[in-house]
Parts: structure tokens; C-alpha cells; sequence
């Protein structure tokens, strides 16, 4: 059982820098174990790693290893035996309740050879806090007052079950609970700040450019040269039509960190040109809407098998309102002839997925609604069947413009989800791409 305790042990006690575990001018490395068979079964996510992870880097501590065990004394310990191996640094989360199955707690005094012993400062608390909330006093809610011997506690101020931090033989290891409200405050606050200290004040600081229209072993292949640097590192990531390069520095300070970006930035562009959309946090849409903004254009869209999915995109664009003017979702046929003039006979003699259609959609679109260009999507996003004689992932997305309509031919694998996903994808690559053929438009007279 949690509940709401009290301040254990301050903060600062474990906040400073430590003879044995200081290493100013080496990169430590650190590895996290996540305790929980919940979290073996995939019935909880393991946020509380990819959080720590965070705050490693941002500390300026490299994390070379994540792993996860079940709510089981021998794997813990043979776990943490293995960490202790390679890692200067521990970081252990969940299994640190009054219950049978935490078992965190004795599991670090095992693999450090530890004796538990009971901090009565602690049990004094959880004995003060039970009686407030007139809950019976049980033998095991004390087995949270215990410690390995080496340990130090991390305060606990949203639970009863204080952390530890143990530095032995020239390690570190640090024990953090796995409810979400005591993890996140404790991670953040004491842990993060003692992590700062072990790694005498680093970052590593990462940036995302964002890259679209092209694979990505084309993307690998020209930034090769840029990737064989430790520091800033560079490596390619794929994404649903897109590719992000992550470029990471290690420095003193994220401003730092920032200048030896830059010119890693300046280098990728120039050899990506306008393939990079965006950096960090920007998706395609906004990079999209931010251009049809520059250029004065309007965006209307003719959407069939996405269901209105690429309207939904654009629309998530805050403001999207300046350049995106609306759209038709015309799934059916007659929809298709009555509200974009697609002709009957088009629709008949190629079938509503081919490249006419595509194109009187996109034609009928901008027509209708009066904007500068727009897009539409035919297709079949399956999974089972054939429609017309047309195979799964067959797609036609057509761009009306002020030079005329073209239509691109795709086929695209996976579910009808990833299917639907990437059309919507091409599709603002190539008004993208006619976007960005435009000149800007001129500044407003006043
Ligand atoms: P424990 O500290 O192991 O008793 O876990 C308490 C609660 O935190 C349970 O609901 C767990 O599922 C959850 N939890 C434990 N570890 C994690 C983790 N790594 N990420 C997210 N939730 C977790
Ligand atoms: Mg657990």
C-alpha cells in the first residue's frame, strides 16, 4: 500500500559530489533495470526507463544499456551482478513496495553483498503514518524502512517507500519506485541533480532534422562522411514516409552543445537541400502549412480512400485556417461526380482507383472550393481484397496548381492503417515539393 508520506531524508543528502564515484573527465555509463512482470506481460509500458534515459543524457551520463526482469529475486540479482560488470552506474525501477513481489530492495544488498539492515527513523514515520490513517500496522509495510547497509535514502515526499543510492566498490547504484506520481518527482528532482554532480556538469543535447522524399539508406549514403564523427554523433532514423537524422553532442553546458550542432545542421542541409522539412518537434503538416503561408497559397484537398485523414493533418496545424480552406470526402462514387465533377465516364471505363479519376478529383477540388492548389487520394488501402481488378496498396494522389494537374502512382505495403498513412504522407511531400517551386509571396503594403 501508498499513500501521501512524509519527508524521509532531505534531498541534499544525497545531492553531492562523492570521492569514489566523481569522475570529472571520464564519461560515465549507466544502465537501467526495470523491475515489474507487468512489464514483461506488455500490459504496462515502460515510460519510467525512456524518462530516466532522459535525464541521463541530460546529465551528461551515457546510458549503454536498458533491461527488464520480472518480479523475480534470482533474475534481479543476476541482472544487477551483469550491470555491475560493465556500468559505473545503476539505475533500478520498481519493486520497492511493502509487498512479496518487491523485491528490489534485497535484491541490491544481494548482488552488493550487503547486509539489510532497518533504518528506525523511517519506520518511526510509516508507523506515525499508518496510525494518522487508522490502517493497521503490518510486518511488511517495515520491510520499506529497510536498507542495504551501503545505502542511503532518497527522499520519497508523494509515497512511503524512500529510493536508495548505494555507492560500493566504485559503483553506484540508485533504487527508484515505479508509481508514476513518486518516480517522476524523485527522477527529476534529487536524482537528476546528483547525476549532474557524478558527471561534473555535461549534457548530451540531441537535435532532430526532419527529412522527407527520400529513403533512408539515400539519406545514410550522403551523410556518410558526417557520421563517422563521436562527437557530434549522427545517425538516421526511419519514420512512416519520413527520416529523421538525430544529430547528439556531448558539452559543458546546452548552449554549448548547441554550437557544435550548428554547423552539422548547416552541413546536412546543404547536402539535403529542401528534403529537410523541419527540425525537432515539426511535422510535416506544420512545415507544409508554414510554406503555403510564405508562398500565399491555399490548400484544399479530394480525399477518397483516407476518409478525410489528410485534412485531419493539415487542420491539426494551429492556425491552419490562413492557407487550408476545406475539402470533400467523397468515398463513394456518386460523391465523387456530384460534389467534384468527376465525369461518369471516366469513373467508368478506368474505375474510381486510376490516374483520371485522381486527377478530376483533384481538379474538381480546386474548381470548387477556389484555392491555389489541391490534393487527392484514390485508392485501395485493402487489407483483404482487390477492388475492380485494383491490388491492395495501389494508390493515385493528384495535385491540381496553377500550372495544371499531375498524379503520382503508388504502391504502398502494410496494414489498411499504414496504407492510408503513407498516401496522406505523399500527398504533402508532393504539394510540398509544388510549394516549394513557388515564389514567396510579397510582403503586405501596410
Ligand atoms: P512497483 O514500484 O514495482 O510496486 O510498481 C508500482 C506501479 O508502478 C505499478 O503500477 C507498476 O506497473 C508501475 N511501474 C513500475 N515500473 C514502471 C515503469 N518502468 N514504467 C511505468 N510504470 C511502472
Ligand atoms: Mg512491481
Amino acid at each position: 500500500m501508498r499513500g501521501v508520506g512524509r519527508s524521509l531524508v532531505p534531498h541534499r543528502r544525497i545531492a553531492r559530489q562523492d570521492e569514489d564515484c566523481g569522475r570529472q573527465n571520464e564519461v560515465m555509463n549507466a544502465e537501467i533495470l526495470s523491475v515489474g512482470t507487468e512489464l514483461l506481460l506488455g500490459q504496462t509500458l515502460d515510460t519510467h526507463s525512456a524518462t530516466m534515459a532522459k535525464l541521463l543524457a541530460r546529465a551528461g551520463v551515457g546510458c549503454t544499456r536498458r533491461m527488464t526482469v520480472g518480479d523475480n529475486m534470482g533474475r534481479i540479482v543476476e541482472a544487477l551482478r551483469e550491470m555491475f560488470g560493465r556500468a559505473d552506474l545503476v539505475i533500478t525501477i520498481g519493486g520497492l513496495g511493502p509487498t512479496e513481489d518487491d523485491l528490489t530492495r534485497d535484491a541490491i544488498a544481494a548482488a552488493l553483498g550487503d547486509e539489510m539492515v532497518l533504518e528506525p527513523e523511517v519506520e518511526r514515520k510509516l508507523r506515525k503514518f499508518f496510525a494518522m490513517r487508522n490502517v493497521p500496522w503490518m510486518d511488511s509495510i517495515a520491510r520499506q524502512a529497510q536498507r542495504p547497509e551501503s545505502a542511503e535514502l532518497i527522499e520519497n515526499p508523494n509515497g512511503t517507500a524512500p529510493g536508495l543510492v548505494c555507492k560500493k566498490n566504485g559503483k553506484v547504484v540508485i533504487a527508484l519506485p515505479g508509481p508514476k506520481g513518486e518516480f517522476g518527482p524523485m527522477a527529476e528532482g534529487p536524482v537528476l541533480e546528483f547525476l549532474s554532480h557524478l558527471q561534473g556538469g555535461q549534457v548530451i543535447h540531441s537535435r532532430i532534422l526532419r527529412v522527407c522524399g527520400m529513403g533512408e539508406s539515400e539519406v545514410e549514403e550522403r551523410v556518410r562522411d558526417l557520421t563517422h564523427s563521436d562527437n557530434p554523433t549522427v545517425a538516421p532514423y526511419a519514420h512512416t514516409g519520413e527520416v529523421h537524422l538525430r544529430v547528439t553532442a556531448r558539452a559543458a553546458t546546452e548552449q554549448d552543445a548547441d554550437k557544435l550542432l550548428d554547423p552539422v545542421e548547416h552541413a546536412i542541409r546543404e547536402i539535403l537541400g529542401t528534403k529537410v522539412f523541419g527540425t525537432d518537434e515539426t511535422t510535416l503538416e506544420q512545415a507544409t502549412i508554414d510554406l503555403a503561408l510564405l508562398k500565399g497559397a491555399t490548400i484544399a484537398v479530394a480525399e477518397s480512400m483516407t476518409g478525410g485523414g489528410l485534412g485531419e493533418r493539415l487542420t491539426s496545424v494551429d492556425g491552419a485556417s490562413s492557407a487550408f480552406l476545406g475539402g470533400v470526402i467523397s468515398y463513394v462514387t456518386e460523391i465523387k461526380c456530384k460534389l467534384l465533377d468527376v465525369r461518369e465516364e471516366t469513373l467508368n471505363s478506368h474505375g474510381p482507383v486510376s490516374e483520371p479519376v485522381a486527377r478530376e478529383m483533384a481538379e474538381g477540388a480546386k474548381k470548387g472550393i477556389g484555392s491555389t492548389f489541391a490534393v487527392s487520394i484514390t485508392g485501395n488501402a485493402g487489407p483483404t481484397s482487390d477492388v475492380d481488378g485494383k491490388p491492395v496498396g495501389l494508390v493515385f494522389i493528384g495535385l491540381a496548381g496553377p500550372r495544371g494537374a499531375t498524379v503520382m502512382e503508388a504502391r504502398f505495403r502494410g496494414t489498411r492503417e499504414d496504407v492510408r498513412r503513407r498516401a496522406t504522407q505523399s500527398a504533402l511531400v508532393l504539394l510540398r515539393d509544388a510549394l516549394l517551386l513557388m515564389p514567396d509571396a510579397k510582403p503586405s503594403q501596410g
